[in-house]
C-alpha cells in the first residue's frame, strides 16, 4: 500500500523525518509531497527543499519525493494513491487538520487522512520557528540536517 506525505517542509526538519521512519516502516511506497504554494514566502527553492529531504531519507528505500502544485485531492488520484499521512503536535494543529482531511474527502471520497501523533521530542519543533532561530543566530543542529543548516546559513547570509 501506498501513502502521501505533503507538507511544505521548507526545510525538512527532524520532527517531519520521524513521521517518515515511522511510515516508511508500514507501508510499500512513502511518496513526500512537496507543496509548491505560490502564496507561501518560502526561503527554499523546491529543488532545493527536494535535495535536502532526499539526502534526509537516504537510508529509507522505499521514498520518493515529488512535488505538486493546485490540489492535494487531484495530485492523490494522478499518484493513484488514497492515503495521507499528517503528522499532530499540538491542540492547535487538530482543527486546522480536520478541516483539511473532511475537504479531501469531500473533493475525493475515498481519499483517507491517517495521523500520527508527533514523537514528543519533537512537538514543539516546526520549519518556521527553526528559520526564526537561525535569522536570529541562533543553534539549530538538534532540529534539522547538517546540509539543511548548511543551506540555511548560505540563504541568511545573502
Ligand atoms: P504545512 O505547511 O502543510 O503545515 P509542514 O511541512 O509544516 O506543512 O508540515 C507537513 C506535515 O508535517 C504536517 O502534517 C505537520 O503537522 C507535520 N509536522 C510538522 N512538524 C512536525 C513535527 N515536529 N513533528 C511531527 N509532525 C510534524
Amino acid at each position: 500500500m501506498k501513502i502521501i506525505y505533503p507538507g511544505s517542509f521548507d526545510p525538512i526538519t527532524y520532527g517531519h523525518l520521524d513521521i517518515i521512519e515511522r511510515i516508511s516502516k508500514k507501508f510499500n511506497k512513502v511518496y513526500v509531497a512537496i507543496l509548491n504554494n505560490k502564496n507561501k514566502n518560502s526561503l527554499f527553492t523546491i529543488e532545493e527543499r527536494k535535495k535536502i529531504i532526499l539526502d534526509s531519507c537516504k537510508h529509507l528505500n522505499n521514498v520518493e519525493v515529488v512535488s505538486f502544485s493546485g490540489l492535494l485531492a487531484d495530485f492523490a488520484k494522478e499518484l493513484d494513491c488514497n492515503l495521507i499521512a499528517r503528522g499532530l503536535r499540538e491542540v492547535s494543529d487538530y482543527e486546522k487538520e480536520v478541516q483539511m482531511a473532511l475537504m479531501n474527502k469531500e473533493l475525493y471520497s475515498d481519499l483517507e487522512t491517517l495521523f500520527l501523533v508527533s514523537n514528543y521530542k519533537y512537538s514543539f519543533l516546526s520549519s518556521s520557528l527553526v528559520k526564526e532561530i537561525i535569522s536570529f543566530g541562533g543553534d539549530i543542529d538538534k532540529f534539522v540536517s547538517p546540509m539543511a543548516v548548511q543551506m540555511m546559513k548560505e540563504k541568511y547570509s545573502e
